[in-house]
């Protein structure tokens, strides 16, 4: 059964060292995080299948990797300095902040319990603005990103004219996206630097309704295929009032978390509006010219966005399960094998020097491949047991008869069967066996 509790997957990924509270040691800096040995794999691996689906195994997708810092011109351009703003209202009695539109009950503190207590509601712009440069002030404004999808338009032109792709195509970018979150919280599900999985796809204006059902039903199906089952997901079409400043129609696909549904990635039609924007303020031509047909036009984009990091928090709450193993109770991450930290972990049953060599060599040939662990502490039931934890699919264990036949023991982390094969069948029985 997944996760029901969010502490199970905190005090997991605390104690194996996927996520950890950031700057710890000066008493943590609040609602951040710091991605451990097994975290930083797993995020990683996360981006990676991202980027698989949507980059390898097409050939109308492209990727680029934008700056983080940007002039305030994109930002005006883009309506974020007029319209990224989130409605701030403060509590008058017990002085806590809160965004207005994530009250259970506007006129109640949830803090102090004070009836209208709260203050008028003011916009908070949630970019980050720093300076470039050796002076501050005017003229050296520079901003964070608050979502990678600006580095896609303004670079518009250069990929088209470089990559010769022409509507319907895509440009994707994977990165860190900042924002000053009024009330970040539940772990990593909202934090104030995050990361972003984001693709803008570029069509003529008539397809867009066609490609946002495409859009939403491949995301849709991405979350499933690496492992979410589909009862724990929902697309839902977001109400007139909560659409975006640039969305004619947006759907989230949103996850069962423990405290309720929330939302992993957001499917929107923007329509031309950046394109658009960024045409009028930059004074360049931001369209596209069919030869073909002899038409030109400003494509319409649709963009499936999504978090790496909420998803990583998805992927282990509904891979989280407990159950029995020849009377014991263990922990286990039932993780899809792209997904897990590590693929295998090569486990020596003893640490007698006859035995340590060969273990190792196991674990070279099988690192040039996949992510693997090695462990050599501890009783081999336990190590198994710290496998599972983690998610590894595959244990393989070097024992003394190795030395003699040649052959090592697979086993297999959801079912625990063990099975012995030559170990010049190791890399293609394993590959089989992962399918990645
Ligand atoms: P929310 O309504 O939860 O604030 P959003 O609709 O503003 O999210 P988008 O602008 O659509 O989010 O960004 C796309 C994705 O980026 C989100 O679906 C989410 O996975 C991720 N994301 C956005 N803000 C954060 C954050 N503060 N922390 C972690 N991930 C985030």
């Amino acid at each position: 059964m997944p996760a029901t509790d969010l502490d199970q997957i905190v005090n997991l990924c605390k104690r194996r060292g996927f996520v950890y509270p950031s700057a710890e040691i000066y008493g943590g800096f609040r609602s951040s995080y710091d991605y451990g040995p097994l975290g930083s794999l797993m995020l990683r691996h996360v981006k990676d299948a991202w980027i698989r689906s949507m980059v390898q195994r097409r050939d109308d997708v492209v990727l680029i990797d934008a700056a983080i810092l940007g002039p305030p011109a994109i930002w005006e351009a883009s309506g974020h300095l007029a319209t990224f703003t989130d409605p701030l209202v403060d509590c008058k009695v017990c002085r806590s902040r809160f965004r207005e539109d994530d009250l259970p009950d506007p006129d109640v503190c949830p803090s102090c319990g004070a009836k209208g207590s709260f203050t008028e509601a003011r916009a908070f712009n949630l970019m980050f603005k720093t300076y470039a440069g050796p002076v501050e002030g005017a003229g050296a404004e520079v901003y964070l990103r608050p979502e990678t999808a600006q580095g896609m338009f303004v670079n518009f032109a250069n990929v088209l004219q470089t990559s010769r792709k022409k509507p319907p195509f895509g440009i994707a970018q994977v990165g860190k996206s900042f924002r000053n979150e009024i009330t970040p919280g539940n772990f990593i599900f909202r934090t104030r630097e995050f990361e972003q999985m984001e693709m803008e796809y570029f069509v003529p204006p008539e397809d867009a309704p066609k490609w946002f059902e495409y859009w939403c039903a491949e995301r849709f199906a991405w979350y499933v295929e690496h492992g979410i089952p589909a009862d724990m997901l929902r697309l839902r079409p977001h109400e007139e009032d909560e659409l975006s400043h640039y969305s004619a129609g947006t759907s989230d696909v949103e996850f069962h978390f423990p405290w309720g549904w929330g939302e992993l990635e957001g499917i929107a039609q923007r329509t031309d509006f950046d394109l658009t924007a960024h045409a009028k303020h930059s004074g360049e031509k931001l369209e596209y010219f069919d030869q073909a047909s002899g038409r030109r036009y400003v494509p319409y984009v649709v963009e499936p966005a999504a978090g790496a990091n909420r998803t990583l928090a998805a992927f282990l709450l509904a891979a989280y399960d407990e159950d029995e193993v020849g009377g014991e109770a263990r922990t286990v991450l039932r993780l899809h094998p792209r997904l897990a930290p590590y693929q295998v972990a090569v486990l020596p049953l003893s640490r007698k020097e006859t035995l340590l060599p060969r273990a190792r060599e196991v674990h070279r040939l099988l690192s040039e491949w996949w992510m693997v662990d090695f462990d050599d502490t501890q009783s081999i039931g336990r190590r198994y047991r710290r496998q599972d934890e983690v998610g590894t699919p595959y244990c393989v264990t070097v024992d003394f008869e190795t030395l003699d036949d040649q052959a090592v023991t697979i086993r297999e982390r959801d079912t625990t069967e063990q099975v012995r094969l030559p170990l010049d069948a190791l890399v293609g029985e394993l590959s089989d066996r992962l399918g990645l």
